[in-house]
């Protein structure tokens, strides 16, 4: 059965070619490592490119008074806390110099007047500090670190799936996959692997999200023997589109607030000042997106059932250089232009602060050989994630990551691939071309993403997260028989049949964790736990997956040293 596979081997083998996976992966391949990428989508395709505002680093060129120590308290306070201390540290002391690297390898950001990097403001950022390229930060970013890696000698294995990670005694010994041009089957073995497969959106119906983020390293390294920690923290970006419904969701990035946007009602009131009168249209993504929930709930919201966000005040000249993407975004899709007057905006999906349990210094998950970074990973973020604060983090743990899987490569023998793994990956992977009936992975999807959407969303309850759990049980049956017509050449109803596999160990271990958290912090609010508890910043939740079987623990918070703790102190004084 098994024997209509290709196997290639590699010491470190990257699940993800977004900035996360390029990152460790250049860090690999300068240790002496071979390297094999693979993704499922193009090069160059991974949700970085679709990164806007900025790379959050304390460089000081435009506020000469940052430094790294108010970019970790900003962390710390944006996490409401429960951010992994040296996780924050490490971040913050090192994003400069890895944003400087990138500029070495090619990259070209927006200038000062006298020719550094210049950086913007963002939410929850006491200083300027977002280095950027106009609202297409991303795509430079990837570009160079794509080019990079081609050039240094990466293997790329691009539309290529990863459906199961394969073991060797409880370590790490290789993956199962497919190539999603032919169906064709894939064996990697390699000594370590770096989960670096972005987030969950797809799992709700309004995301920001594109196709490619159904959880699928948290799924895999979970279902290997993983914790995941922290999977209550979704983040909902504040400002996506809501008009018309075929462009709901998509982003509309926090620079245009950054570059002064203005937030008002539909009866003209800059509503901000009610929720955070200091910070206004920069406070928190999660302040700024209960806020404009609020608004639209209690009737103050536009036509469509959002918020006005104005930067029409601001010269139309300058608005396009700064907002290019955001000027044709509107102008193409909502035929409104943005230099004219004001867009719609509301909440849309947007961030995973939760994810693979990581070592802070290696990036090493609880699996041996078996590492996560990026999005995919936990503990940076706490409870909220402050916007730009992705980007520096691929790049800070990226390359962690990548220097950990080689140094761990060279310190162990070629693992052992299991058989048996590999023919049940296969039997499990093809099972929806067997299954008979009319169940479609489409109907099942639609379905689930109205259950995270209207039970697992913004504000929670416990009455709604114990129907969620009901649900999503009827779901996974119903995607267990989900079938599928035609042959395995680009079958997409086939592909989509895995990636619902994922969602919906995600969304479970989602709405377990956020049943369990009986308090409101950054991201997660109860409604009927509405503050935040003392007792709760103390606990880290944590999901393994036993006996076939999900399960929730909880896991105290490191102790922050007495030098952090002061840092966090000034701030209160
Ligand atoms: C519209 C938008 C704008 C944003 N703007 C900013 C910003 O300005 N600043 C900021 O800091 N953050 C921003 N973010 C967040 C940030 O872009 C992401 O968090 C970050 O890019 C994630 O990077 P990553 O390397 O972890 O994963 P991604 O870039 O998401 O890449 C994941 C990779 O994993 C691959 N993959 C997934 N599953 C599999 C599988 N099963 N098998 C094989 N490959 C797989 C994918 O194909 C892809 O190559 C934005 C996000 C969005 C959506």
């Amino acid at each position: 059965m098994t024997a209509n596979y290709e196997t290639r081997e590699h010491d470190v083998l990257i699940i993800g070619a977004g900035g996360a996976g390029l990152r460790a992966a250049l860090e690999a391949l300068a240790q002496g490592a071979s390297v094999g990428v693979v993704c499922k989508s193009l090069l160059g395709k991974a949700h970085t490119v679709m990164a806007e505002g900025g790379i959050a680093a304390a460089m000081a060129n435009v506020d000469p008074a940052d430094n790294w120590k108010t970019h970790f308290r900003d962390t710390m306070r944006g996490g409401k806390f429960l951010n992994n201390w040296r996780m924050a540290q490490l971040h913050a002391q090192e994003a400069p110099d890895r944003v400087r690297e990138l500029e070495q390898w090619g990259a070209l950001f927006d200038r000062t007047e006298d020719g550094a990097i210049l950086q913007r403001a963002f939410g929850g950022h006491t200083f300027k500090r977002l280095c950027h390229v106009g609202d297409r930060t991303g795509l430079e970013m990837i570009r160079t670190l794509q080019d990079r890696g081609v050039h240094q000698g990466i293997d790329v294995y691009m539309e290529c799936t990863v459906t199961r990670l394969l073991t060797d005694g409880g370590r790490v010994a290789g993956a199962f996959a497919y190539w999603r041009e032919t169906g064709r089957l894939i064996v990697f073995k390699a000594k370590s692997i770096v989960i670096a497969t972005g987030g969950i959106g797809k799992a709700w119906r309004v995301t920001s999200n594109s196709w490619e983020y159904t959880g699928d390293g948290m799924a895999l390294a979970c279902e290997a023997g993983a914790e995941l920690m922290d999977m209550e923290f979704v983040q909902f970006h504040p400002t996506g589109m809501v008009w018309p419904p075929g462009v709901q969701g998509i982003l509309v990035t926090e620079a245009v607030r950054g570059e002064g946007g203005i937030l008002r009602n539909k009866v003209g009131e800059r509503f901000m000042e009610r929720y955070d009168p200091k910070r206004m249209e920069l406070s928190t993504r999660d302040v700024v997106a209960r806020s404009i929930y609020t608004e639209v709930k209690e009737g103050r919201g536009t036509e469509h059932g959002g918020a006005y966000l104005d930067i029409s005040h601001k010269p139309a000249e300058y608005v396009k250089k700064k907002l290019p993407s955001m000027y044709h975004q509107f102008k193409e899709l909502a035929d409104v232009d943005i230099t004219k007057g004001p867009m719609e905006v509301g909440p849309t999906c947007h961030y995973m602060m939760g994810g693979v349990r990581v070592d802070a210094e290696t990036a090493q998950s609880t699996v041996p050989g078996l590492f996560a970074a990026g999005e995919a990973a936990a503990g940076l973020h706490g409870s909220n994630r402050l916007g730009g604060n992705s980007l520096s983090d691929l790049l800070v743990f990226g390359r962690r990551a990548g220097l950990a899987a080689a140094d761990h490569a060279k310190r162990v023998a070629a693992p052992s691939l299991d058989n048996a793994q590999i023919e049940q990956a296969e039997k499990e992977l093809l099972a929806p071309f067997s299954n008979t009936g009319t169940e479609s992975p489409y109907a099942v999807h639609r379905d689930l993403q109205e259950v995270m959407q209207n039970l697992v969303g913004i504000y929670r309850t416990q009455e709604d997260l114990k129907k969620a759990l009901l649900d999503l049980e009827k779901l996974k049956a119903r995607a267990a028989k989900a079938s599928v017509e035609g042959s395995r050449l680009f079958n997409p109803g086939w592909h989509l049949s895995y990636d619902l596999k994922s969602m919906l160990i995600v969304s479970e271990a989602v709405t377990l964790s956020a049943l369990a958290r009986t308090e409101s912090r950054g991201a997660h609010s109860r409604i009927d736990y509405p503050n935040a508890d003392p007792v709760w910043e103390k606990k880290n939740n944590i999901i393994v997956h036993e006996g076939g079987e999900m399960k929730r623990r909880e896991s105290p918070v490191p102790e922050m040293p007495p030098d952090l703790k002061q840092i966090l102190a000034e701030d209160k004084a």
